[in-house]
């Protein structure tokens, strides 16, 4: 599958797009508190994107080599959960919990994807640092990811800048994203610089590094998306979705 190049007209499509995510992803951040179920922050997340009129990305979303179709609009990810935990109306956050809540939209046809990780009430010093260097390595990411550099130039920056400090997530990584939501290039989270695909104007891709406190290996839960830490240490994700430009990225997922 070749690097798609968007256009002017789809370029502006997903700038608005990204910002009616960004707004959306922010509000049902708000909601987040000790109380509080996974499923209601889905049907919150549905409710906005429709006043919207956009479609959520992920609800009936086939990845391929799945079964079943994912069966909501939001991934939420609570504590050792790293990406992908499915809503449920069991799942009552509480005290101290993090959260990562990750949401696709489609918007006039074009896809965004944003994810951010959130404090539950109070938490720990430790999670509070996990969260904020994990945002970071994002910050980083998007640094590096300028026209003439490679995907390997944005690896490298994020695997130099967490340093052994955090695992890595390997079997997961950024792409590209617009027509679809997920497209080439894949973009992971360590690399060499100078390797993998080369950054050019025009490209919109999503950088997501997913950081965890202990042992960075997956074990996929048995309903078939929730990725979770094999050691059942907690993880951080942040992710926005990018323009690839001669210089700084645009962040498109943003207010
Ligand atoms: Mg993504």
């Amino acid at each position: 599958m070749a690097i798609i190049i968007k256009t002017p007209e789809e370029i502006e499509i997903l700038r608005e797009g990204g910002k009616i995510l960004a707004e959306i992803l922010a509000k049902v951040a708000e909601k987040v508190k000790p109380g509080i179920s996974t499923w209601e922050l889905d049907q919150y997340a549905y409710k906005l994107i429709r006043e919207q009129d956009g479609d959520p990305a992920f609800l009936d979303y086939r990845p391929e080599g799945h079964q079943k179709p994912y069966p909501a609009s939001l991934c939420s990810s609570v504590n050792s959960e790293i990406v992908h935990g499915i809503p449920k109306r069991g799942i009552i956050l509480k005290e101290g919990d993090i959260i990562s809540i990750d949401l696709g939209i489609k918007h006039k046809g074009l896809f965004t994807d944003h994810a951010m990780t959130v404090g539950v009430g109070t938490i720990s010093k430790r999670d509070q640092a996990l969260m904020d260097d994990t945002r970071e390595a994002l910050e980083i990411g998007i640094w590096a990811a300028r026209g003439g550099a490679t995907t390997g130039d944005i690896g490298h920056a994020i695997e130099s800048f967490v340093h052994k400090r955090y695992g890595i997530v390997r079997e997961l990584s950024g792409h590209g994203v617009g027509k679809k939501i997920h497209e080439d290039p894949y973009i992971p989270n360590y690399g060499k610089a100078g390797r993998g695909a080369k950054l050019v104007p025009g490209m919109v891709v999503a950088i997501e590094p997913m950081l965890t406190q202990g042992n960075p290996n997956i074990y996929v839960a048995d309903d078939g998306y929730t990725v979770k830490t094999i050691d059942g240490g907690r993880a951080a994700h942040f992710e926005h979705t990018i323009l690839i430009t001669e210089g700084d990225a645009e962040i498109l997922t943003k207010i």
